[in-house]
């Protein structure tokens, strides 16, 4: 299909003049020109200029039935002729929403079986938030308000999800973290675990969990919040000893665990769910992005038993969101599932394409840069290093490296993101083995012109 637009420079000028972008530096970008996305099929995207490139983000962790299904516009045409609109509040319902509600029920794990729609996954986090506290004063303790959530993790950006997440520089602009969130040290062993084995790192890691509950006092914490594996803080895969730890000591203190599926959830750690991968019984699950596959937005908190019966027997939740459980992103997000189900997308990702991904992924460590290669499912990162042996850091400030090392993966038509000096992955659950070795290759080709680059500044 012939693609007809604006000129590429008038397409920047006019970005630059009219659109501000998130997490963004708007002069510097102006200055750029941003690259502009017109169309995309599969895991490749095609640019304004007509290149062609491989998208290993799966836009923002998002895309897990790759681009261009036809399905899933079908499904949100027919859904706005028929009822582009309604609310759930005020008693009533309808029926994408209910059949959305009934399947998460029975795909998610345990008893977690009550689902309140949201538009994203930070308004999800913070609905949880309001949640767990409101479940507690119902249960007449109303003295548990603390939530502990970690350093690094990332729950979003409204002021309760900005809050419950770990980022300084998120914390820095508008005042938060909001009152009553307390963070613990990430389990993130590569830059933070000194001399000690991962496993004991792990261990020590999880049992500040139970040093914040002892200093706060058990009795005023509500809820602890982490990811299964970290995200948006580098793909930071927890040693094994990690969560069991974690789970323990929740369950020691009566403390309600939230875990933030929102990039783990829907297949991308090779399960479902990122708690079936790392063994984790949550009490809610936040789940965004692979729900619609990104194609629609929509956020969901899934909600045990326990939690629900108390929430529905008390008076009135007092919160929701005009698009809490909107009809077309409810089909959409229906279709998306029955894609992922039906076509055995999430299985075979898990299957054919993990183990594959993950012998390439790893041998990168033979690289000069890469000190480690870590991966679950199809999510990966390696960390770039100018000595793996002492793990250390470059001279250059941090996430110099990486971001030039980004750079020239965007100069070689793929894109690989990153946080500080690690590269991240996550590409569509729908790659296929050619393109895995086309992501290797063009990595390969990045990493070696990065150390080029590096080597005659003297960055190393
Ligand atoms: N939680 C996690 C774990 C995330 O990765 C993200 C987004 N990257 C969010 C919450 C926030 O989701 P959204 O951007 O849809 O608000």
């Amino acid at each position: 299909m012939q693609d007809n637009h604006l000129p590429t420079a008038e397409l920047q000028a006019l970005d630059a003049a009219h659109h501000m972008h998130p997490f963004t530096f708007g002069a510097e970008l102006a200055e750029k020109g941003a690259r502009i996305i017109t169309r995309a099929k599969g895991v490749w995207l095609t640019d304004s200029e007509g290149e062609e490139i491989l998208d290993a983000m799966a836009g923002l962790w998002c895309v897990n039935v790759g681009y261009g299904r036809e399905e899933l516009a079908e499904v949100a045409a027919r859904q706005m002729k028929q009822l582009p609109f309604y609310n759930t509040f005020f008693q009533t319902s309808h029926v994408p929403a209910i059949m959305l509600a009934k399947k998460l029920a029975e795909i998610a794990p345990g008893d977690l079986n009550h689902v309140f729609f949201n538009g994203s996954g930070s308004d999800s986090n913070d609905t949880n938030l309001r949640m767990v506290r409101h479940y507690w004063d119902l249960k007449g303790q109303p003295e548990r308000f603390n939530v502990i959530s970690r350093w690094n993790g990332y729950h979003g950006s409204t002021m309760g999800g900005g809050s419950l997440g770990g980022m300084k520089g998120i914390h820095a602009q508008g005042g938060l973290p909001i009152p009553g969130i307390h963070h613990i040290d990430q389990p993130d062993w590569w830059s933070e675990g000194g001399d000690m084995s991962p496993e004991d790192f792990g261990l020590a890691r999880a049992q500040q969990l139970e040093e914040k509950i002892l200093e706060l006092g058990p009795e005023t914490v509500a809820a602890f919040i982490a990811e299964p594996v970290q995200g948006a803080g580098g793909v930071i895969v927890p040693p094994a000893t990690y969560w069991p730890e974690i789970q323990r000591i929740v369950k020691k203190y009566d403390i309600l665990l939230i875990v933030d599926e929102v990039i783990t959830g829907f297949g991308r750690t090779g399960n479902w769910f990122g708690s079936e991968t790392m063994g984790i019984t949550p009490d809610i699950m936040t789940c965004a992005k692979g729900i619609t596959s990104g194609y629609i937005p929509l956020g969901a908190s899934i909600v045990s038993d326990k939690i629900a019966k108390v929430i529905d027997e008390g008076d009135e939740f007092a919160h929701g969101y005009t698009y809490s459980g909107h009809p077309v992103a409810c089909a959409v997000a229906l279709e998306n599932i029955r894609l992922l189900e039906e076509e055995g997308i999430v299985e075979r990702a898990g299957k054919e394409i993990a183990p594959y991904l993950k012998e390439k992924w790893e041998a990168l460590v033979d690289h000069p840069l890469v000190g480690e290669a870590r991966i679950v499912g199809l999510m990966g990162s390696i960390a770039l290093t100018p000595n793996k042996a002492t793990r250390a850091k470059f001279k250059a400030p941090g996430g110099t490296v990486g971001y030039i090392c980004r750079e020239r993966c965007f100069a070689n038509n793929l894109v690989m993101r990153h946080v500080g000096d690690r590269m991240i992955i996550s590409p569509p659950l729908t790659i296929t083995k050619a393109e895995v070795d086309i992501l290797i290759e063009r990595a390969r080709k990045s990493l070696d012109e990065t150390l080029e680059r590096i080597n005659a500044e003297g960055l190393n």
